[in-house]
C-alpha cells in the first residue's frame, strides 16, 4: 500500500462540477482582480470566524507583514514570537525593520511557552506573534492578557489553524489582527497563493486594505505608498466553493487524528503523540509525533510506501538566516530538541481508516524490529 502525505486531488474531484463552473465563470467574466467573488469571500470568511473585517491578500506571509506595518511596527522595535514556526512568522518582522525576539516552545504543546514571554519583553517590544501551530491553539487568552498588561499588539498567525478554538472562540478573534494562509495544502487551501488578514478594528482594516493595494482605496487616490498584495478573483472564487466545507473537513481531520492516537496508544510505543490542550479544539493541520529515532523511522516508513514530512527540521533561531542574532541551540533547548524529533504523519480529510491502520502497523513494526 502507498499512503500519500497529503492528496489534494481527492478534494478537487469531490467538488469538481461546482469548482469547474466557478473557475470558468471567472474566465467568462474576465474580472481577474477584485470584483464580487473577492468581496463575497471576505464577507463570508469574516462572518464564519466572527470578526468584523477580512481583507484578502496575496498570501499568508504578506498578511503578517501588512498587519505589522499598519500597526506601526518598524525600525528600532522588537517583536516577540515563537522559536518553532515556518520562517514567514519571523521574516516579516525583519522586513518591517524590527527585530525578531524568539521565545522557546512548551515541551508538550509546541506553541510559544507563555511562561517565558515576560522575560523577553523590553521597552522596545511592540507586538507578540504567537502561532497556532499544527492546528493547536497557543494559550491565546493568556497571551492577550499579557499584551494588555504591557500594552503590546497581538497578531495571531492562524496559517495552520482555520477554525481552531480556545474555549468557545475561534483563534483569530483574540488579537488586534490575525493572519491566514490559503496555501493549497493548508486546511482551507486555494489553487495557488492566497491569504487574508482579519480584525475588529475599523481604522486598522481601512489601513491594511489600502496598504495591500498600493496605498489606495480608490484608483489613483494614493494616500500613502503601499505594496501589491491582493487576493485574486480566481482564488477567491475557488475559496468560495471550499469555505462551506471547512467544518466538515476539520471534523474528518479530527476523526483521523483520533484513530491514529487510539491505535498508536494501544501499541505502547516509545513515541510521543500529539496532545490536545484542554478546553480547545485542535484542527490537525498536521499530526506530528516525536521520537529520538525520527530519521530512521522516516526512512523505514518511506520504504513501506508511507510518505511523511518534517515540520520543521530547524528551529527558527537555529537557521542560518538568524546567525547574526548570535543564538546557541542551548538558548532554546525545547525547540532544539523538537526539530530533531518531530515527524508529521499523513494527514488530510480524505485519508481512510485503512490507510491509518497501515501507517500505524508499519510504525509498530519499526519499533518491534
Ligand atoms: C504557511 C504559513 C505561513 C505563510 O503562508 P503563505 O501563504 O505560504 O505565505 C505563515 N505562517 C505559518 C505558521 C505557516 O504555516
Amino acid at each position: 500500500m502507498n499512503v500519500a502525505f497529503v492528496d489534494l486531488k481527492q478534494q478537487y474531484l469531490s467538488l469538481k462540477e461546482e469548482m469547474d463552473k466557478a473557475i470558468f465563470s471567472i474566465l467568462d467574466q474576465t474580472t481577474f482582480i477584485g470584483g464580487e467573488p473577492t468581496r463575497s469571500f471576505e464577507s463570508q470568511f469574516a462572518k464564519a470566524l466572527g470578526v468584523k473585517h477580512c481583507i484578502g491578500v496575496g498570501n499568508g506571509t504578506d498578511a503578517i507583514y501588512i498587519a505589522l506595518k499598519m500597526l506601526g511596527v518598524g525600525s528600532g522595535d522588537e517583536v516577540i514570537t515563537t522559536a518553532a514556526s515556518w520562517i514567514s512568522t519571523s521574516e516579516t518582522i525583519s522586513q518591517t525593520g524590527a527585530k525578531p525576539v524568539f521565545v522557546d516552545i512548551h515541551p508538550e504543546e509546541f506553541t510559544i511557552d507563555i511562561d517565558q514571554i515576560e522575560a523577553k519583553i523590553s521597552p522596545r517590544t511592540k507586538a507578540i506573534i504567537p502561532v497556532h501551530f499544527y492546528g493547536q491553539a497557543a494559550r491565546i487568552a493568556g497571551i492577550r492578557a499579557l499584551c494588555d498588561k504591557h500594552q503590546l499588539f497581538l497578531i495571531e498567525d492562524c496559517a495552520q489553524s482555520h477554525f481552531t478554538k480556545e474555549g468557545n472562540r475561534y483563534v483569530g478573534t483574540f488579537g488586534h489582527a490575525a493572519t491566514f494562509s490559503f496555501y493549497p495544502g493548508k486546511n482551507l487551501g486555494a489553487y495557488g497563493d492566497a491569504g487574508a488578514v482579519v480584525t475588529n478594528d475599523d481604522e486598522l482594516a481601512r489601513k491594511m486594505r489600502m496598504y495591500a493595494n498600493h496605498g489606495a482605496l480608490k484608483k489613483h487616490a494614493h494616500e500613502m505608498e503601499g505594496i501589491n498584495s491582493r487576493l485574486d478573483t480566481l482564488q477567491a472564487a475557488i475559496l468560495n466553493v471550499k469555505l462551506p466545507h471547512i467544518h466538515e473537513w476539520n471534523r474528518k481531520r479530527q476523526a483521523n487524528a483520533a484513530v491514529y492516537t487510539q491505535l498508536l496508544r494501544s501499541m505502547n510505543l516509545p513515541l510521543r503523540l500529539p496532545l490536545v490542550r484542554e478546553n480547545t479544539e485542535h484542527t490537525f493541520h498536521l499530526y506530528v509525533v516525536q521520537t529520538d529515532r525520527r530519521d530512521e523511522l522516516k526512512a523505514f516508513l518511506e520504504e513501506q510506501g508511507v510518505q511523511t514530512a518534517i515540520h520543521y527540521p530547524t528551529a527558527l533561531p537555529n537557521l542560518k538566516a538568524y546567525q547574526y542574532l548570535g543564538h546557541q541551540p542551548s538558548d532554546f533547548p525545547v525547540a532544539s530538541k523538537w526539530q530533531n524529533q518531530s515527524l508529521s504523519l499523513p494527514m488530510y480529510p480524505e485519508l481512510t481508516t485503512q490507510e491509518i491502520e497501515y501507517v500505524c502497523e508499519k510504525i509498530r513494526k519499526f519499533f518491534a524490529g
